[in-house]
């Protein structure tokens, strides 16, 4: 056992169970915990987010602190907090678990050396993807940009790291006091309005709240998988995205228990794949670091989108006539998170019925929701537009209504956010304005006072659209 401390440091990996950092300082006696706020990542992160990183470092410090060890909360730039408290605790090595964005890879890459120089041992490991994003490769030895060649790659490889790595029983802490700030005095939970009502009773951060998803999935869900997972008025799904965000389960362990759970067939595989587009974003940041910013098709840069606040702040407000697109983007704000199909339908709104600028509603979910993620956010805003890697042709282009029709047959899931719709029968609840007059006022529907008209038309916007695209295409 070496006498001297290593600092563990957690970041988006907020979990004791198959922690590779943790394992190593572990191994090597009294461990130091250290989570740091970074100011400018503070910055960056959304609401929604910030709500979660509060309850998610609060059960950690708990089940650390059970362990024998406490977790260490300091605030400022992450390279200097660390070389001081290298400094203040005489830590002769220094542990994490890495991050994939370009600017998170430098500055890793950055303190790596300065601590190497200064004596101190740095390693980092992979826990937040079954491979890191390097290893997956064409057979040119290049990136691969379209999912399914990638995925059948991935898929014969297998995650990196088969075996599971055990929460540690016990830890050794440091023998002296070591200064920490106050969970509380960091403010990330909202006060004046407490908006996170809803928050609260759905969902449950931290590493036991992530198990207790995937038993619950596993269990009752995963059966039906392939057919129900399209369906937002039913639990068809894991809801495992802010807590695999947040780093509280790692994809392996999810990959392991699915497999356990499970007899091999197309459930199981379409659960798998769709982590294996977690793992096709990241590969898509890791090797386009642009992707936040930039579309991957080129000809995109010169689209002539629309600059129209007015109708960006109805779709923002789920205010937009269109009840699926409205149900959704409410869904978001009370909930922070939206089912995946509506992630769709209201993205193709905004960019193909609006034609606003798919990086808005990039940042519009980034600030609002629990499960926001630099990779899979990006790619999939990219791809809905039509600009990113095997993404949907732009000329497919979503209808409000039949994909209400379709995938919220009885309109459940439309009541539930749209309650001033709610007596309206099934076969108007997606396309109110069509409804006899007297049906209208008898469902207390008043359309242009307590429930908007359609801000724009279907059928002319997507004739706009299929214009503006024809228009790139030429130039
Ligand atoms: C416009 C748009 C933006 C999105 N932004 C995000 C985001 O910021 N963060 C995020 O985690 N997901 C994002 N997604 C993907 C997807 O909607 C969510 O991962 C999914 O709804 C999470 O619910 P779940 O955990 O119940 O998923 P499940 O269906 O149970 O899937 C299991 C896991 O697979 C992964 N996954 C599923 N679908 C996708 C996908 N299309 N792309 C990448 N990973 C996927 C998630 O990690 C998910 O937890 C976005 C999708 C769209 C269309």
């Amino acid at each position: 056992m070496a006498s001297k401390p290593s600092i563990v440091l957690f970041r988006r990996d907020l979990r004791l169970a198959d922690n590779p950092a943790l394992r190593a300082g572990a191994e090597r006696g009294a461990v130091i915990p250290l989570f740091i706020l970074d100011d400018c990542e503070r910055q960056k992160l959304g609401g929604a987010a910030l709500w979660w990183l509060h309850f998610s470092l609060s059960e950690l410090a708990g089940a650390l602190a059970d362990r024998g060890a406490l977790l260490v909360l300091r605030r400022g730039d992450s390279g200097a907090v660390i070389r001081s408290l290298v400094a203040e605790t005489g830590a002769d090595a220094v542990f994490w678990n890495r991050r994939y964005t370009s600017a998170g890879m430098a500055a890793d890459k950055a303190l790596k050396t300065a601590l190497t120089e200064a004596g101190v041992a740095a390693r980092s490991f992979n826990a937040s993807l079954l491979r890191d994003p390097w290893e997956v490769q064409t057979k040119s030895g290049g990136p691969y940009r379209v999912f399914k060649p990638f995925w059948n790659s991935l898929r014969a490889a297998g995650p990196a790291e088969a075996k599971p790595i055990a929460p540690p029983a016990k830890l050794t802490s440091c023998d002296a006091a070591i200064p920490s700030d106050e969970l509380s005095d960091w403010r990330l939970v909202p006060t004046k309005p407490d908006w996170a009502a809803e928050l609260r009773g759905k969902w449950r951060p931290g590493e036991k709240g992530a198990d207790a998803a995937l038993q619950k999935f596993l269990q009752s869900a995963a059966d039906d998988y392939a057919e129900m997972r399209d369906r937002p008025d039913f639990e068809g799904t894991s809801l495992l995205s802010p807590h695999l965000a947040f780093g509280e389960i790692s994809p392996t362990a999810i990959w392991r228990a699915a497999h356990a759970a499970a007899a091999p067939g197309e459930q199981i595989e379409k659960f798998l794949s769709e982590l294996g587009w977690r793992e096709f974003s990241w590969h898509l940041l890791y090797h386009y670091p642009d992707l936040k910013t930039e579309p991957l098709r080129r000809d995109f840069a010169d689209f002539p989108w629309a600059d129209d606040d007015a109708a960006f702040t109805a779709w923002t407000r789920g205010e937009t006539g269109y009840p699926i697109v409205d149900a959704g983007m409410r869904q978001l704000w009370r909930t922070g998170w939206m089912h995946n199909r509506v992630r769709m339908i209201v993205a193709s709104f905004l960019v193909k019925d609006l034609l606003i600028h798919w990086r808005r509603g990039e940042e519009w979910f980034w600030d609002t929701l629990v499960d926001a993620d630099a990779a899979s956010n990006a790619a999939n805003w990219q791809w809905v537009a039509g600009c990113g890697a095997d993404a949907a042709p732009y000329f497919r282009i979503f209808n409000p209504v039949s994909q209400g029709e379709k995938f919220d047959p009885c309109g459940d899931y439309v009541r539930r956010f749209v309650p001033e719709l709610a007596a309206l029968p099934n076969e108007y609840i997606h396309r109110p304005w069509t409804a006899p007059k007297e049906l209208l006022a008898k469902s207390n529907v008043q359309l242009g006072k307590n429930y908007p008209e359609p801000i724009v038309d279907h059928a002319c916007a997507r004739k706009l659209a299929l214009e503006a695209f024809a228009a790139i295409k030429k130039s």
